[in-house]
């Protein structure tokens, strides 16, 4: 363990490396005594899913996943360039080139995820990662959806409050359009 890079109500994120190989990954733990609490159980194993499933270049790569008896583990390609929430407070104005990049990115990161019938719920610049070579990851699959065909829409009311479409402000059934 070298690190702590983020930190979360269910647990935290640390900067971690192989021993033997010295490959770097993210490690995100979170504790199961806290999901059990808030009945959240499902959506680490959600997150784990989705993850296992999704393989895109502006989505986090999971690398391995594991469990002791009092926490769940997920390990992630480490991305070194931190949060564009925090590039965006740096440079108070991005340059519209850069803001056309990793609008373009992102949707099609969001695109990928709808075609799989994934809604994601929790699209902001907290859970948008840059890369060395200043492309865009999108991680954080806590809150992401797996629907169906039976399952067209969900109704959960969840996300970040600063960010909520309309739909689930107003407590109505919302399908993928939400994160657009
Ligand atoms: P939470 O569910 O607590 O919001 P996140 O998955 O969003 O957890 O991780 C918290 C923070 O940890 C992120 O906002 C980011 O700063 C950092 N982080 C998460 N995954 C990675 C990663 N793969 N590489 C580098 N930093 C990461
Ligand atoms: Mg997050």
């Amino acid at each position: 363990i070298l690190s702590v890079i983020g930190r979360g109500f269910y647990g935290k994120v640390q900067l971690v490396k192989k021993k033997g190989t010295n490959e770097l990954y993210a490690l995100k733990s979170v504790h199961k005594s806290l999901l059990i609490e808030h009945q959240k159980v499902h959506t680490i194993l959600s997150e784990r899913n989705v993850l296992m499933k999704s393989k895109h270049p502006f989505i986090v790569d999971i690398c391995f996943a594991f469990q002791t008896s009092t926490k769940v583990y997920i390990g992630l390609e480490y991305v070194a360039g931190g949060e564009l929430f925090s590039h965006m407070r740096k440079c108070k104005k991005l340059p519209l080139e850069e803001v056309r990049l990793y609008v373009a990115e992102l949707c099609l990161a969001i695109d990928y995820l709808h075609s799989m019938n994934i809604i994601y719920r929790d699209l902001k610049p907290e859970n948008v990662l840059l890369s060395m070579d200043g492309h865009i990851k999108l991680t954080d699959f806590g809150l992401a959806k797996m629907l169906s065909p039976d399952l067209k829409q969900a109704e959960t009311f969840c996300g970040t409050n600063e960010y909520l479409a309309p739909e689930i402000v107003q407590r109505m059934p919302y399908g993928q359009p939400i994160d657009w």
